[in-house]
């Protein structure tokens, strides 16, 4: 067997230039070779078609009751950044350990692989589980897939989920839902002049863009969730395109809708009442031109939140493996709250910080490689069954 530390299993993951979007196979078949050293099979959720897989594997006993340690194997871009070293190579500098995704998250995966010689010798009385995923970056493309693979695969039942995103090791029980849409208005072209003859499709969208605002504002007299920052769903158009020359009247306009909502707050119900709005503002247009519309459509699927409860059975065991008694919220996106909803009380907890991620020189400190070692360590600990020693 090859012992490799996790670092030297670092080195080789950030060779793997996997964008998110793009095919992952190479990295996955690194993984499962590093496995099968060990012995242990794994199981592939396949997306044939575009040559990506996410990876599952139990290791331990088929029991009820065993912990899944999820990552992504994808990172993000490192174009336009201005990298002092080559992004896709592990280079050290002042106890800090450069590379495209040495944070985010190929550290969790190289702490998680690095354990498997203490995991497979370990007497778990629980299993471990590995659940590594794809397109993660692009918007958790691949997370339900992998969480509802795993909860239907085995004949147990995994109980926890442990998401490794960075987070200083810090846990994380909160994190806000995402969801994009593409609104479409399409009015009638014309000379400037005939404003109120036409229907301009710049107008409107921008009466449904103040709309939507001011459902933010509603939203958040009504209900706020203080682990957030802001302590409210968000609504925002970040995007907005239409029209030809000033004084012509524009007969498209397309403009996109980012929502992130707080987890007592209805994704559903927000998405249902802006639609019964278009709906309505679109009959209305028709009185003016027959052929107005407004299409909503989907321009990213929806990311479910995360809201674990303090009282969770998952919040007691965290805080004894971190060894951290606080708990956090976070505004971005991970596939905790996917995990969630397959059924695993689900945690963000894992090395590096979020600060580092994303960003051009991106690093992870080999104190916090060390911590997620050491975490992974009790974890194992934590399961194991204690041989009783008779006299
Ligand atoms: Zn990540």
């Amino acid at each position: 067997m090859n012992r490799k530390s996790a670092r030297e299993i670092l080195s080789d993951l950030v060779a793997f230039p996997v964008l998110g979007g793009e095919s992952n196979l190479e990295i996955i078949a690194y993984i499962q070779s590093h496995l099968e050293q060990f012995g242990i099979q794994s199981t592939l959720v396949e997306n044939k078609a575009e040559k990506k897989a996410s990876l599952h594997c139990r290791i331990g006993p088929a029991v009820d009751g065993g912990v899944i340690l999820s990552g992504h194997t994808d990172v993000v871009p490192v174009e336009g950044q201005d990298w002092e070293t080559n992004p896709f190579q592990l280079v050290e500098k002042e106890g800090k350990l450069y590379a495209r995704g040495s944070c985010d998250m190929k550290g969790f995966l190289a702490c998680c692989l690095a354990a498997l010689p203490d995991l497979v010798a370990a007497n778990l009385s629980v299993p471990i589980y590995f659940a590594f995923s794809y397109d993660e970056e692009i918007g958790c493309l691949a997370g339900t897939e992998l969480a509802e693979a795993i909860r239907d695969y085995y004949t147990e039942k995994p109980k926890y989920a442990i998401i490794g995103e960075p987070s200083m090791m810090q846990p994380i029980v909160g994190q806000k839902g995402i969801y994009i849409q593409k609104v479409t208005v399409h009015g009638s072209a014309g000379h400037s002049s005939r404003i109120k003859q036409e229907v301009s499709a710049v107008h409107e969208a921008a009466r449904l863009i103040m709309w939507l605002e001011q459902e933010m504002e509603r939203l958040s007299a009504k209900n706020i969730d203080e682990r957030f920052h802001p302590n409210h769903t968000s609504i925002h158009v970040g995007m907005v395109n239409g029209g030809i020359a000033p004084n012509v009247i524009a007969d498209t306009c397309t403009f996109t809708v980012d929502y992130r909502t707080i987890p007592s707050d209805n994704l559903h119900l927000i998405t249902t009442k802006f639609e019964a709005y278009c709906a309505d503002l679109e009959l209305r247009l028709r009185e003016r031109f027959e052929g107005a519309k407004i299409v909503v459509e989907e321009h990213h699927p929806p990311v479910p939140p995360l809201d674990t409860k303090e009282d969770a059975e998952v919040v007691a065991f965290i805080r004894a493996l971190s060894g951290v008694y606080e708990l956090d919220a976070v505004s971005y996106a991970a596939e905790a709250g996917q995990f969630a909803l397959a059924g695993f009380e689900s945690v963000i907890c894992g090395p590096g910080s979020i600060a580092q991620a994303h960003r051009a020189n991106e690093f992870i400190s080999i104190e916090q490689l060390e911590k997620g070692e050491s975490f992974i360590k009790k974890l194992i600990q934590k399961l194991s069954v204690v041989e009783s020693v008779h006299a």
